[in-house]
């Protein structure tokens, strides 16, 4: 082994390095590799790989054609700045052949000491000059993937096949693969999944899906334990909402052009953030008083946005954007009202509810400490506020986009405990609509700026009850998908799940 001994590195050695074939000497740090050319000038340097870009590496036995028999390759995904594109990931591999020790012997345990301590740092564990030369092989991880081949334009299987299987082979992740057979499979699935084998939960599919797995966490005797599972999205349905605001909280990237690579390399980092989650309760239509409660992550929506997801359904075969913008003109110039009436408590301090009820509740019991819903027969508590009309829109939402490449709240964060509350009054005019709807799609987003105060107000708060118009019957959707139509009303558990996230300490 080369290595020199040079305190401010972990490791230093002699390779010779592709694609760029030539002599070089890299040097490991806890945040980069560095590499520069050996060519007997003062060294030039030649490229330098940031750890945190790196997804995984290999090693790998060379062919007689290479000068080397020993290769650590080295996986990178940085993030590179493209003209009207915005910043895109884009896959870079590095070859390092050993080549520096007098025996094959020596350099493949130049190899090995390389691949070990990249992926100790590049996992978060701390490495240190003393036991650099000795470090374990981290054990693999081992995920399950669910996909739903009907998703979006039906491309989640191929989705998988051309980049997932791929990159995960990069980061030597283990993982089993279930098509999702039915709507609902994944509620049973997860439910049903045994968590001791398994380090994480990846959906291939849209909100929808994940949506279904949160739910099947949750009707789990062990939920407390169970909705900490990671999960990974890979954006293969039509809004893919969450994966947008996991890679833009990660990254600040909006819209992210290669939102499945991005959404891929999340997951691969094996870092953990944690995630808000609703719970939403309706009147239980068979029993008087009684409340049927459900799980959301994005949240809720009634008028615009909810009737273009919807009523667009039958163009799905056009893909998600396209499909939103076509159908979001039509529904702005055909401008629809909605009557509603809102109550909800705002935020003026961020209520911890859940972390404190999962401490004092039994495991069983899902009626969390704190609790602020009420029946829907009983008013709501005296601190909360009300207001009632009519509006184009009422959303309620966790994050900060509702699709990917549109952008709601920009200061919306995974984990904040904060419900965005946002109305769109009737008093909008379209042009005002058209004006925010290119303020979501350039990534702008309803802020204080950019709202029209009169015609829009958008709340911070804890929880919310929304009563529509009994007269009529429309659209409204949870995490994109259509639910009864009829009152709603929705708390927000801080930190209840939590998502691969590489973009967090
Ligand atoms: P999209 O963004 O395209 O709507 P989603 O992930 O939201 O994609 O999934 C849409 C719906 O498809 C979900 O409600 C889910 O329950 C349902 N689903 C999942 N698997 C299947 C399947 N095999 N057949 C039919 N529907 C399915
Ligand atoms: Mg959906």
């Amino acid at each position: 082994m080369d290595n020199n001994h040079d305190s401010n590195y972990l490791l230093t050695s002699e390779f010779f390095l592709y694609p760029q074939k030539m002599h070089v000497i890299a040097k490991l740090t806890e945040t980069s590799i560095i590499i520069t050319r050996k060519n007997g000038k003062p060294e030039s340097q030649v490229e330098v790989i940031n750890l945190k870009d790196v997804t995984g590496c290999h090693v790998s036995e060379g062919n007689c054609s290479t000068p080397a028999k020993w290769h650590l390759c080295v996986f990178v995904y940085p993030l590179k700045k493209k003209l009207l594109k915005g910043q895109i990931r884009q896959r870079i591999s590095r070859s390092l052949g050993a080549g520096g020790s007098k025996t094959e012997e020596e350099n493949k345990l130049t190899t090995t000491t390389w691949k070990r301590a990249i992926k100790h740092l590049i996992t978060g564990r701390c490495v240190n000059h003393a036991e650099v030369n000795n470090l374990p092989d981290l054990e693999c991880r081992n995920l399950v993937v669910y996909i739903n081949p009907f998703s979006g334009q039906g491309k989640a299987m191929q989705i998988y096949k051309k980049h997932v299987k791929k990159m995960f082979a990069e980061a030597e992740i283990k993982h089993t693969v279930v098509k999702t057979e039915y709507a609902g499979h994944a509620r049973h699935l997860a439910r049903d999944l045994n968590l001791a084998s398994c380090d994480g939960i990846v959906i291939v599919s849209g909100d929808g899906l994940i949506h279904e797995v949160v739910n099947g966490l949750m009707d789990r005797n062990d939920w407390k334990i169970a909705i900490q599972t990671p999960i990974g999205i890979v954006p293969g349905g039509s809004g893919n909402a969450l994966a947008a605001a996991i890679v833009y909280a990660s990254t600040g990237c909006h819209p992210a052009p290669t939102l499945v690579i991005s959404s891929i390399f999340e997951i691969c980092r094996a870092k953990v953030a944690p995630l808000d989650i609703l719970s939403v309760e309706t009147p239980d239509k068979t029993a008087e008083n009684q409340v049927q409660r459900t799980y959301s992550i994005l949240g809720f929506v009634i008028g615009l946005i909810s009737d273009i997801d919807i009523e667009s359904e039958n163009i799905r075969w056009m893909g998600g954007e396209l499909r939103s913008t076509i159908f979001g003109v039509l529904r702005i110039l055909s401008k629809r009202q909605y009557t509603v009436d809102i109550s909800f408590d705002p935020v003026d301090k961020v209520l911890d509810v859940t972390k404190e009820g999962i401490e004092t509740q039994p495991s069983q019991d899902k009626q969390l400490e704190n609790k602020l819903l009420t029946n829907f027969s009983s008013p709501v508590s005296g601190r909360w506020k009300s207001t009632c009309g009519s509006c184009v829109q009422v959303s309620a939402l966790n994050i900060s986009h509702i699709a990917n490449g549109i952008m709601m709240h920009k200061d919306s964060k995974l984990s904040d405990g904060k419900i965005h509350l946002t109305q769109l009054k009737s008093s909008m005019t379209r042009f005002k609509l058209m004006k925010l709807w290119d303020f979501m799609e350039s990534g702008i987003g309803i802020s204080t700026d950019t709202r029209e105060p009169i015609d829009t107000t958008v709340t911070q708060c804890n929880a919310f009850r929304l009563i529509p118009s009994a007269n009529h019957s429309q659209i409204m959707t949870l995490d994109g998908e259509r639910i009864d139509y009829g009152a709603i009303q929705c708390q927000i558990h801080q930190g209840l799940g939590r998502v691969f996230m590489s973009g967090c300490s």
